[in-house]
């Protein structure tokens, strides 16, 4: 039966490609590169020996190595797929052996931080092309990854000032060839779209599930027997993998703050029209909301089926 994902290209877009780190994004990474045929040959570094068993049972790349200088070696697209933490010490064990041409690239969720850490390491002869697929789920590890993950989501480059224009317009195709749609961004812009679009609904779930989980009044087995509606759909964001949530917050700390101050003010807003009664305030309110998921709907990003958390991918 047809997956939906096109078929495989005719010329591959790289020789050879490098996946440093090969959990979730990584593996999908591979599993796509693999179906559409985005380049000849792929070989994936991951720190965790249990990892690389796993990557290697599933057959997802030609050779799986334990060291990102490894899997850099003699590879034309070097994509860094660790936490943002991790990437800046990963991009530096692998600047000594890219390939003169070559583009090193990242996944990661945050922006200005990783360029200011990446940045330095990169030798004149490569071209650092930094990006993030927004698309993932709760899960991770490489038997999380799914090839139609980064299917109609968006990917967005933030190449620095002076990028290489044939670099970006590679890594576009790139994306484009796994099923992505791309956008061109500035870094810092894009850290604070994705605060208020991803990291504030996390922080805001993470909170909500552990005032619930703390909460003296109500024992923890009747939060989660009766855990209907909105508190089950906040469990499934806090359940999101804790190193790389650490990570974004650390890393994109004045966007959070500053989107956080005003999501705070808002709420005290919000306090007062249920204290005063103001039914009229809370309802336009929703009705505004009501219309930005339709949006969503609109353009593709979502569907308006019910959703009682069974879905297995969203980011
Ligand atoms: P993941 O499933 O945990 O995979 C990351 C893998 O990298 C793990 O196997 C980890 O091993 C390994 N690793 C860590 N440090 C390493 C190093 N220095 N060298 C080689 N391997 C190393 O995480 P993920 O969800 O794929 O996320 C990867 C990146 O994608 C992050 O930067 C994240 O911000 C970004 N991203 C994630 C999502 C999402 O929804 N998950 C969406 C878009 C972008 P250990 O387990 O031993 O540490």
């Amino acid at each position: 039966m047809p997956d939906g994902l096109g078929p495989p290209f005719a010329e591959p877009l790289f020789n050879r490609i490098a996946l440093i780190g090969i959990g979730l994004i990584g593996s999908s990474i591979a599993r796509i590169c693999r179906r559409k045929g985005l380049a000849r040959e792929i070989v994936a570094a991951d720190s965790s020996a249990k990892v690389r068993e796993e990557a290697a049972a599933l057959a997802l790349a030609g050779r799986i190595v334990a060291t990102p200088a490894e899997a850099a070696e003699g590879s034309d697209l070097v994509i860094l797929c660790v936490p943002v933490g991790a990437i800046g010490r990963a991009a530096q064990e692998v600047a000594p052996h890219l390939l003169p041409g070559a583009i090193l690239s990242d996944v990661g969720s945050v922006k200005t931080a990783i360029i200011k850490a990446v940045a330095p390491h990169v030798p004149a002869a490569a071209d650092f092309v930094p990006a993030h697929p927004v698309a993932g789920t709760e899960q991770s590890g490489p038997c999380a990854g799914f090839a139609s993950l980064f299917h109609n989501r968006w990917c967005i480059l933030t190449p620095p000032a002076g990028a290489n224009p044939k670099a970006i317009a590679r890594l576009s195709s790139f994306w484009k060839g796994a099923g992505a749609n791309v956008e061109i961004m500035d870094a810092s812009h894009h850290d604070l779209v994705l605060a208020i679009t991803s990291h504030l609904p996390h922080l805001i779930a993470y909170n909500i599930v552990g005032t619930a989980a703390d909460l003296e009044q109500v024992t923890q087995s009747e939060v989660i027997k009766f855990s209907a509606g909105g508190f089950r759909d906040f469990t499934r964001i806090a359940a999101s993998d804790p190193v790389m949530w650490r990570d974004i917050f650390l890393n994109n700390r004045d966007a959070v703050l500053e989107t956080l101050g005003r999501f705070n003010e808002d709420l005290i807003a919000l306090q007062r029209m249920i204290r005063n009664g103001d039914g009229k305030s809370l309802f336009d309110l929703f009705t505004r909301t009501r219309a930005i998921r339709r949006g969503i709907i609109e353009q593709g990003q979502e569907t308006a089926a019910p959703d009682f958390g069974r879905r297995t991918s969203e980011e």
